[in-house]
């Protein structure tokens, strides 16, 4: 950030909020609480595939799986006029019957017709050998698919420790920045790739898998940004506290405060490589709150390009949040610059208003 006022101590302490620093804290937590489940699901691909499936005709994959166990089924299609494909999940004697030509049954839920993308969960009822079948045998075109199926398992978080240890170090540096009520911290299992804030927040372990495949693992942090504007924003009584957009923008303001651009960047390169075709189809059926993907990394990228700006404008809003230590740093500043001069004084202009006794 360009700013030349003393943000020394709010950046020093920020820059203490990524995961190598995190062995600087050693201060207890006041009243927070980071809370990691004990255990975690954590999801193996048991089908990861590309395949055509010719008109006329059927494809099949077979999964062992032991009761309970559960799978998630995705599955994308391409190809005929509509991009559909029926999909059956079936066991051994039913797929006989459907090979026959034959009535067969399957269970609830487990068979849906897909257009275009569409996952699913399958929870195995009994220990057998199940087919999962991609019937394109009332078509003429062929399909072109990708199919993932990924199985559930539940393990002991071997991560618990690290994860109490990042996210009460950064709890801390928000701490030592901000006031604002606790509010608490949880790290468990999903079952998707995703976070969330209500103003307790919840960071999902999947999201952690999700980042580091994909190769920006800095995404993460960007992400919990995101939550702790959430949660500020509503324990500020600020209106648009669950607004999507303005987390983002809340969450890149802050990060490039601290001079963390690369992670804003990772963050748009992970939105911009999903599927945002297929995610606005998905977007009709539910109800998401978020824009699609391609949009929040235009934002990100456009707020990038007006750094000065945004952070300005978000410093305005922080600066009664901020705590004492933090605006006597920045009210010692000075600067030529008229705007960043004004943010000077009314952080100058904030202490004094603590400072003076109040009339009875
Ligand atoms: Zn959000």
């Amino acid at each position: 950030m360009k700013l030349p006022i003393r943000f020394g101590r709010l950046l020093g302490m920020l820059r203490l909020w990524t995961i190598a620093s995190v062995l600087l804290f050693s201060v207890p937590l006041a009243n927070a609480v980071v809370i990691v489940a004990p255990t975690e699901t954590v999801s193996e691909a048991v089908i990861d595939q590309r395949l055509r499936v010719e008109g006329s005709s059927y494809s099949y994959f077979t999964l062992a799986l032991k009761a309970g166990a559960q799978v998630r089924i995705q599955i994308q299609v391409a190809g005929g006029l509509d991009s559909t494909i029926q999909t059956w999940l079936v066991d051994l004697n039913n797929f006989q019957l459907l090979k026959a030509g034959q009535e067969f049954n399957t269970w609830e839920g487990a068979s849906p017709q897909i257009r275009q993308q569409g996952s699913y969960i399958f929870n195995a009822p009994a220990t057998s050998i199940y087919y999962l079948v991609l019937d394109n045998r009332s078509n003429l075109f062929g399909r072109d698919m990708t199919v993932r199926a990924e199985r559930s398992v539940t393990a002991p978080n071997s991560r618990g420790a690290l994860f109490r240890s990042v996210y009460e170090g950064r709890y801390e540096a928000l701490k030592q920045a901000f006031i604002f009520p606790d509010f608490d911290i949880h790290v468990q299992s999903c079952g998707q790739s995703n976070a969330f804030s209500n103003p307790n927040i919840t960071m999902c372990t999947e999201l952690f898998d999700d980042v580091q495949r994909k190769g920006v693992p800095a995404a993460e942090l960007f992400i919990f940004y995101h939550e702790v504007g959430h949660s500020l924003l509503n324990l500020w009584h600020y209106p648009g506290y669950d607004n999507e957009d303005t987390a983002d923008e809340f969450a890149t303001a802050v990060l490039m405060m601290m001079d963390q651009q690369d992670v804003v960047l990772q963050a748009a390169q992970w939105w911009a490589a999903n599927d945002s075709h297929a995610e606005s189809g998905v977007k009709l059926l539910v109800d998401d709150r978020h824009s699609i993907s391609i949009q929040r990394a235009r934002n990100m990228l456009n707020w990038l390009g007006r750094e000065d700006e945004i952070a300005s404008r978000w410093m305005s809003i922080l600066i009664p949040n901020l705590t004492d230590a933090v605006l006597e740093d920045i009210a010692t500043g000075e600067s030529e610059n008229p705007e960043q001069a004004r943010l000077v004084r009314s952080a100058g202009n904030e202490l004094r208003q603590r400072r003076q006794p109040h009339a009875q």
